[in-house]
């Protein structure tokens, strides 16, 4: 048989961990493994609440594909995918078409607006590493315009975020950090800046620990941050957002800066791919493959796997997505020695969402973490994901050691 085509699309932690893994099993001259990405870095999606907020920059969120891959072995591709059709196994990008014997699709989220009117066009996302640079900027730029207002309108200091899951409040977190720095560069007294949260839930975290949820809510309000809970958010214009505190009964919160933060679909790519998907996501089989299309894999946020035991789909995440690529590469070479595949069975360690770089809630390994050690365990899982795709020089050159 002619050497076979891995053909990878997107370098998150599902692409590249699928690569990292197909390198280290197949040698140089069995595969032709090519990685196309957008850019040539692969970014920490789960840092980017902290580059959005300012409080790191968005250099220390990204390392270059080549420092990771083996260009031996594999040949990577500076495009973006524009088209994906499965029936002609085909991959149009901008650097030309492309083909394939097996396909991992690892193309990410994108932000779910669940069809609410102007949020597309007025509200932002954390939808990749520029998206976080260019919040950032946003706010900064509110702060220095509204210092050279002469009317000082309120509503450049008015930051919302929409959604109170964990992006949401991880961002908070970090928001809540900044604030006191950005007030004293700018010369803002903090009783200006106003932060509101509206979740449309009954609760903050829906689904988390009650008691930690208690906890997060208690840490953020002490940052000055605000919650709407109960009040989905319906509309927003260039003005700021209606929020539904009622049975018809709305209140418009004036901002310039909301950050949508109400959860993910997978990517636009998959619904006109010829794979059955709902919001772009695709039910994988249980060795991660696409229904009816054996050589086409499906890894991270663009995958749906649902938890029978929990009677809910597994959540989107990256230590899912990098769990299911280990079993995308083992399954790939599987294939081609003409073995069985095996079945991808999600190990779950629990969660731990961030309130900033000093705090942080975990429900993880059994036990409940606050404080300062739910914040050094979430680093641990931070530098743990890098080293996974890079080893230790990965660690030691992106790693995260401000443990106090
Ligand atoms: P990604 O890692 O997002 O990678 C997708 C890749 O595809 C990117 O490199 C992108 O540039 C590329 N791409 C996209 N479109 C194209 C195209 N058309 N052409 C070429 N390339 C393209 N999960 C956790 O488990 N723990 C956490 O602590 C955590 N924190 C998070 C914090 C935030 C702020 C956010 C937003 C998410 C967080 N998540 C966390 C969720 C986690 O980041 C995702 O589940 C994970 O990134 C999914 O991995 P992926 O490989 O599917 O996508
Ligand atoms: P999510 O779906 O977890 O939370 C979205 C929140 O938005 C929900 O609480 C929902 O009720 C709320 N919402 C929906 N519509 C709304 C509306 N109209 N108005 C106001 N609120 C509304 O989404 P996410 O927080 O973006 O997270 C996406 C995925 O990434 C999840 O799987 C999450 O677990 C994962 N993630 C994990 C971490 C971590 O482990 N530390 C951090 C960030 C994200």
């Amino acid at each position: 048989m002619n050497k076979p085509t891995i053909l990878v699309l997107g370098a998150g932690y599902g692409g590249l961990t699928t690569v990292v893994n197909l390198q280290k099993q197949l040698g140089e001259n069995e595969a032709d493994i090519v990685l196309v990405n957008k850019n040539d870095y692969h970014y920490e999606t789960t840092w980017l609440h902290e580059a959005a907020a300012g409080t790191i920059a968005a250099s220390k969120a990204r390392y270059d594909i080549s420092n990771v891959v083996n260009h031996s072995k594999v040949s990577f591709v500076k495009a973006t995918v524009q088209q994906i059709n499965v029936q002609e196994k085909k991959v149009i990008t901008t650097d030309g078409d492309m083909t394939y014997d097996y396909l991992v699709i690892a193309l990410g989220s994108e932000g779910e607006t669940f069809g609410i009117p102007g949020l597309d066009k007025y509200a932002l996302s954390l939808t990749s590493l520029n998206a976080a640079r260019n919040i950032r900027e946003h706010i900064e730029y509110q702060f220095a315009s509204w210092s050279l207002d002469e009317e000082k309108d309120d509503s450049k200091l008015t930051f919302v975020v929409g959604g109170a899951g964990f992006t949401g409040i991880e961002f908070l977190g970090e928001l809540g950090n900044r604030v006191p720095t950005l007030c004293k560069e700018f010369n803002v007294s903090q009783e200006k800046v106003r932060i509101l949260c509206v979740e449309a839930a009954p609760m903050v975290l829906p689904g988390f620990d009650e008691e930690l949820v208690e906890y997060a809510v208690a840490q953020l309000k002490k940052k000055g941050i605000e919650f709407s809970i109960g009040t989905p958010v319906v509309e927003a214009t260039p003005e700021g957002v209606k929020i539904k505190v009622a049975e018809n009964e709305f209140e418009f919160v004036k901002s310039r800066t909301v950050l949508w933060a109400a959860g993910v679909r997978g990517n636009h790519l998959i619904e006109t791919s010829g794979i059955e998907n709902n919001r772009a996501r695709v039910r994988v089989e249980q060795d991660m493959r696409a229904p009816n299309f054996d050589d086409v894999f499906v890894v991270g946020d663009c995958a749906f796997l649902f938890n029978e035991e929990a009677d809910r789909p597994y959540p989107p995440t990256a230590q899912i997505a990098m769990q299911q690529a280990v079993v995308v590469a083992i399954n790939i070479v599987r294939l081609m020695k003409g073995e069985e595949t095996v079945a991808f069975v999600p190990e779950l360690k629990g969660s731990v969402c961030s309130l900033g770089h000093n705090d942080a809630i975990g429900d993880a390994l059994g036990r409940k973490f606050t404080g300062k050690s739910a914040s050094a365990l979430k680093k641990v899982i931070d530098n743990r994901a890098l080293f996974l795709v890079g080893g230790p020089s990965l660690v030691a050159k992106k790693g995260k050691f401000r443990f106090l």
